[in-house]
């Protein structure tokens, strides 16, 4: 048994090191093919609605805003009360502040009225207290006013009975904002998916540890666990996990059972420390891809039972590309998130690449006053540069690249919230 698994593997691994090299898209699309969303819903309160994924449709149950409403602090006047030419002086008959419930505006006079206050009957324009000259109770209004000027119309933001957002919206804060106009309390969302998060390696240690020799501290997994939680999604904690295959077996299945998708980090290389491939492929079916992009050229995907798992890189800044370019979108598919298309805008190159590669490349780099500068050791191993940088700069496969030319920069926060 031993022997053909190791037979098998060794075959793999030989196929695996001359299987062409997928580009970035490609995988990502294969991947989102084979993701099927969940389907577990709760009704949650509106504050605890933030970055969760909308269930069904919220419909309105006020317009908004519920009144015509005056956009300026002045005065609300009928047009039949002035004259055809010239400037009309009127008496001041009443004043309405914003949350007031206003009579009818007496014909022939004008109401002291606040921003957002509503407006009486009986009048159809406000001028700005600016434009008029105030003598005691009376006022002086200017010549030229506009029917409705000045005015908000009911329902000039949203429809009673709108649809506000169409089911797998994932919801930002002006979205919360929407609902609460709206009058919605509470919110039908997918329940929050488990991620279980494991990381194999021996020589990894847990900060707070005493450091020993030869050990490293954990670094992927204080960092992948923020990323799904930035995500509103809740992380099934596995730990560390020996490099043995059969801990790696035991870590996968316990993983499998407990959570609705598994994330682990290293031995996916080819070496004979690396057991992810052998484990997955023995408890469920395993695709390992070589990705056109650096870093992080080796991807493991599968399933464990059917529970999926991404195999991402140990090396932490490549376990953070492709948990941005692949695990994100997948995760928030899966949530039964709309697809969401991280934005990249073009910026200058404050740098020159001479050497093309056969490989997309995600430089971690600063963004500055139109600029884009990469640090200059790009090792996937170091994360400290990921982490000062404030997003990714992408050089195309093939490309050269010269001061001053436009490359795309993809924004951290395109990719991590
Ligand atoms: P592997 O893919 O297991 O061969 O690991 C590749 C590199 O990443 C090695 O230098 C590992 O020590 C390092 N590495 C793996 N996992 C982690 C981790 N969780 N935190 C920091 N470094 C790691
Ligand atoms: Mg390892």
């Amino acid at each position: 048994m031993t022997d053909s698994v190791t037979d098998k593997n060794a075959a793999s691994n030989a196929d695996f090191k001359t299987s062409p090299l997928i580009p970035v898209a490609d995988a990502l699309k294969r991947l989102l093919e084979d993701v099927k969303p969940m389907a577990a819903t709760e009704i949650i309160a509106l504050g605890e609605g933030l970055n969760r994924v909308m269930a069904s449709q919220s419909i309105a149950i006020v317009d908004v805003p519920p009144r015509d409403n005056s956009s300026m602090d002045g005065y609300a006047v009928a047009l039949s009360s002035l004259n055809r030419e010239g400037e009309t002086t009127l008496p001041i008959s009443v004043r309405i502040a914003a949350g007031d419930n206003p009579k009818t505006l007496n014909p022939g006079t004008v109401a002291r009225i606040f921003t957002g206050a509503n407006i009486p009957l009986g009048a159809d324009a406000v001028i700005m207290q600016e434009q008029v000259t105030v003598s005691g109770a009376d006022v002086c209004l200017p010549a030229n006013i506009k029917l409705r000027q000045n005015i908000r119309p009911q329902g000039q933001d949203l429809r009673v009975d709108e649809v506000l957002f169409p089911v797998g919206k994932k919801l930002q804060p002006a979205d919360l904002g929407v609902l609460a106009s709206a009058g919605i309390s509470q919110i039908s969302v997918y329940k929050p998916l488990k991620v279980a998060l494991l990381s194999t390696g021996d020589e990894l240690q847990e900060p707070g540890e005493n450091p020993l020799p030869g050990k490293i501290f954990n670094s992927n997994r204080a960092m992948l666990k923020a990323f799904i939680e930035q995500l509103g999604m809740q992380v099934v904690d596995i730990g560390k996990v020996a490099d043995t295959l059969n801990a790696t077996k035991i870590a996968l299945a316990k993983a499998a059972e407990r959570a609705d998708l598994i994330i682990s980090t290293g031995g996916v290389s080819v070496g004979e420390e690396d057991h992810i491939k052998t484990a997955v492929n023995a408890l469920g079916s395993l695709n390992m891809w070589r990705i056109k992009l650096k870093p992080g050229k080796p991807l493991a995907y599968g399933r464990v039972a059917n529970t999926p798992i991404f195999g991402l890189p140990g090396n932490p800044a490549s376990a953070m590309i492709t948990f941005a370019l692949f695990a994100r979108p997948y995760l928030l598919q899966l949530q039964g998130a709309e697809p969401i298309q991280a934005l990249r805008f073009k910026a200058q190159a404050g740098f020159e690449k001479l050497k093309p590669g056969n490989r997309e490349e995600y430089l971690r780099g600063i963004y500055a006053d139109g600029k884009v500068t990469p640090f200059n050791n790009q090792s996937s191993g170091m994360l400290s540069t990921a982490s000062r940088a404030n997003g990714l700069i992408i050089v195309p496969v093939d490309a050269v690249i010269d001061f001053g030319d436009w490359v795309e920069f993809v924004p951290y926060s395109e990719l991590f919230a």
